[in-house]
């Protein structure tokens, strides 16, 4: 069993929670330091509830609550071998394990998918327990067989839908910074998203959370539309043979249950 839930998603600070029943990690804790405390007691859980902290890579959007975690928690983090290194400079009281290969937190087995993004190393994760297989794959900049292999194989998946590209050509952004968002190391647009989704039609994939959202250069509706005309290009009814959520940055209320 596995159950999965967005506690915070956007260029602010990521945060989820994935429980098994016997273990619950969070993937990344990016968001502040109280806020996902209160996430977690509205879930009837405290920090050291928490089994272990799997960081994606080192962007304060991904570890920004970790200091102050740690400093109160002793959790477990795990990081890519690549940047163990700079994660045990904000570590407090806790043991960094360094990520290079599949392992294994309790009864959740973990996979790794390495990213393309503009960090010292960034992985993606796949979760699976029993039957059960959710991934996560944010902060990457291009779609790949291997990014589709990755996540075929899941019945949910977590993937970003950062920008519209649209909106982040006319928007205010530097053209540098447009650059960098919109480079093979940037992040995944509303129509890459998209590309994804008609790639993994017609595999295991029942339910889609798109993540990461930009505030400034994105919609909840322009990224769940984009998302649901691609589903329906190859046939497939959202709410029906795929449900779609869009996380959001501060509220997010789904829970994700695989048996
Ligand atoms: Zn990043
Ligand atoms: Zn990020």
């Amino acid at each position: 069993m596995l159950k999965i839930s967005p506690l915070f998603s956007g260029s602010k600070g990521n945060c989820t929670l994935i429980q098994s029943g016997s273990v619950n990690v969070l993937l990344d804790a990016g968001f502040g330091y109280r806020a996902t405390i209160k996430a977690l007691q509205s879930r009837s859980l405290s920090p050291k509830d928490i089994d272990a902290i799997v960081v994606s890579h080192e962007h304060t959007d991904h570890v920004g609550a970790i200091p102050m975690w740690t400093r109160q928690t002793p959790t477990p983090i795990y990081a890519p071998k690549l940047i163990t290194d700079l994660i045990r400079q904000r570590v407090y009281f806790s043991e960094v394990y360094d990520i290079d290969g599949s392992f294994c937190i309790g009864d959740i087995s973990v996979d790794i998918f390495q990213c393309s993004h503009d960090a010292a190393c960034c992985f993606g994760y796949k979760f699976t327990c029993g039957d059960g297989a959710f991934a996560s794959v944010t902060d990457t900049g291009i779609v790949t067989d291997e990014l589709t292999r990755f996540l075929y194989p899941c019945q949910a998946v977590m993937l970003e839908s950062n920008h519209d590209e649209d909106m982040l050509k006319r928007g205010e952004y530097s053209y540098a910074l447009k650059q960098r968002i919109l480079s093979a190391c940037g992040h995944l647009s509303n129509a890459q998203a998209a590309e994804v989704l008609r790639r993994l039609t017609g595999g295991n994939v029942k339910t889609v959370v798109l993540a990461h959202l930009s505030e400034n250069n994105n919609t909840h509706e322009l990224a769940f539309n984009s998302a649901v005309a691609a589903l329906a290009s190859c046939g497939a009814v959202e709410g029906k043979d795929v449900c779609v959520y869009v996380a959001d940055q501060y509220n997010n209320e789904v829970t994700i249950c695989l048996d």
